[in-house]
């Protein structure tokens, strides 16, 4: 017997009949002999309508956002809609159940809305009803900050609650289910010869999810890795077995690069003519994270006044999330007298591809390979980044599909014709 965290992502808790089947998979473990606790998104495309329904209220008073803490009370409504259905499913199926919301536990977290860290969750009481042979039901994404206000995690929290919960109950394992079967080299949505990881170190998942592989949310992996919870990631869909999220072992054969990612959601802006002196990047950047704007890749040139606005002034090329792009140039416009710039470029139509393998630690070349892809295919990189596992370069956004089959293929990550993905609920 073991205790066991099962979450169900939006997609599988779709309606009746999709509840139906998550309750089966229940029903399945607890007749095992395990102690089940679920985690549950709301319906796929839920937490959007509800996000929409914030945004009409706040505009059909005058103001451009809703107020954070009551956008929260709008939006963790879609998990508590779920935890009682599935509760109710597995009631009439006569599985033992009931749901927890997070303020019922509760699941603590800071008062930061809309993108609030679990601090602790109480477990006691779920752990005498599970004890009891009762099933425990606790909505993900939500919880509850020390002010008694009612709190959300940021968009895919939900992850991050399975495996809170897991590290919390101390339980045996976190199975994350969702739409596919596991961890693949690359979303198999847009590249049908992407190979399922029978296994994946936390490294390689975190940094696959923080470029952009939302297979699992990226605090969810950084979480996982710290307090040791054994994730792995299976289908609701079919019963192939999954990927577990697991320590690097050295007796492991490992490939070079685990996987290929990208994200749409980059806008590039460059600083033209940037007085070259010290300081200067203090003076653009400070301005910005005072204003929480995320800044994500910055290339500075050498101040040599070759195409950088003459003699001793230079340009600076930085990345921001999309949906903050204008707050982005009204800031920076805001700080023209401190930066000194001569002119503003924009573009919101990039993306960012990245690569990922810890393998790149001990091989030499793994750039140039990516580099000759791209170019082959006359795709033009923008900006380049590294790390020591990762390498990541923005690109026009019409080539990202392209460009992520092509890297896929060029570091021999495609499966065998015969083996193609299954398609997909
Ligand atoms: P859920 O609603 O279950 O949380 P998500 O939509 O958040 O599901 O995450 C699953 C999706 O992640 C898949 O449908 C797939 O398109 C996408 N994805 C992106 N990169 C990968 C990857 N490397 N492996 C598997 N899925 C990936
Ligand atoms: N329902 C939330 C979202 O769509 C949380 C989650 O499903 O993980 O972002
Ligand atoms: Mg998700």
């Amino acid at each position: 017997m073991a205790l066991i965290v099962m979450k169900f992502g939006g997609t599988s808790m779709a309606g009746a009949e999709r509840i139906h089947n998550v309750a089966t998979r229940v029903k399945a473990a607890v007749e095992a002999g395990h102690q089940i606790a679920v985690v549950v998104s709301a319906m796929a495309g839920e937490t959007d309508r509800l996000i929409g329904f914030t945004r009409e209220a706040a505009a059909s008073g005058g103001s451009a956002i809703a107020d954070r803490k009551e956008y929260d009370v709008v939006v963790a409504a879609g998990e508590q809609i779920t935890s009682g259905l599935l509760a109710i499913t597995l009631q009439a199926m006569g599985i033992k159940a009931r749901s927890w919301l997070g303020w019922q536990l509760p699941v603590q977290t800071s008062s930061a809305h809309a993108s609030a860290r679990i601090e602790s969750i109480d477990t006691r009481a779920i752990l005498a009803a599970m004890a009891s042979g009762e099933v425990a039901v606790v909505p993900g994404f939500q919880g509850l900050d020390s002010l008694g206000r009612v709190t959300t995690l940021g968009r895919g929290g939900s992850d991050t609650s399975a495996v809170a919960l897991a590290a919390a109950l101390k339980a045996e394992r976190c199975d994350i289910y969702t739409d596919v079967d596991g961890v693949y080299t690359t979303d198999p949505r847009i590249v049908p010869r992407a190979r399922k990881l029978p296994r994946i170190t936390y490294e390689e998942m975190l940094e696959l999810a923080s470029v952009g592989a939302k297979v699992l949310q990226t605090r969810s992996v950084e979480l996982a890795m710290k307090e040791k919870v054994r994730v792995q990631v299976l289908s609701s869909f079919s019963d192939a077995p999954g990927t577990m999220v697991e320590d690097e072992d050295s007796e492991m054969e490992r490939e070079l690069i685990a996987g290929v990612a990208y994200d749409r959601n980059e806008a590039k802006v460059t600083l033209v003519g940037v007085p070259d002196r010290p300081g200067v990047v203090a003076a653009i950047f400070g301005p910005l994270a005072a204003a929480a704007i995320n800044v994500d890749m910055i290339v500075q040139n050498i101040g040599t006044g070759v195409g950088a606005g003459g003699e001793g002034h230079t340009d600076v090329t930085f990345t921001v999330p999309r949906a903050q792009l204008p707050l982005s140039l009204d800031v920076l416009e805001r700080a023209r007298a401190d930066i000194k710039h001569r002119d503003v470029l924009s573009d919101p139509a990039v993306a960012k591809v990245s690569v990922v393998g810890v393998g790149m630690r001990s091989h030499a070349g793994v750039a140039v390979t990516m580099f000759e892809a791209l170019a082959a295919r006359g795709i033009n990189i923008q900006a380049i980044t590294t790390s020591e596992i990762k390498i990541s370069v923005i690109i026009a956004e019409e080539y990202v599909e392209l460009a992520v089959r092509v890297l896929h293929t060029a570091y021999g990550l495609d499966a065998p014709e015969t083996d193609l993905l299954e398609p997909v609920a």
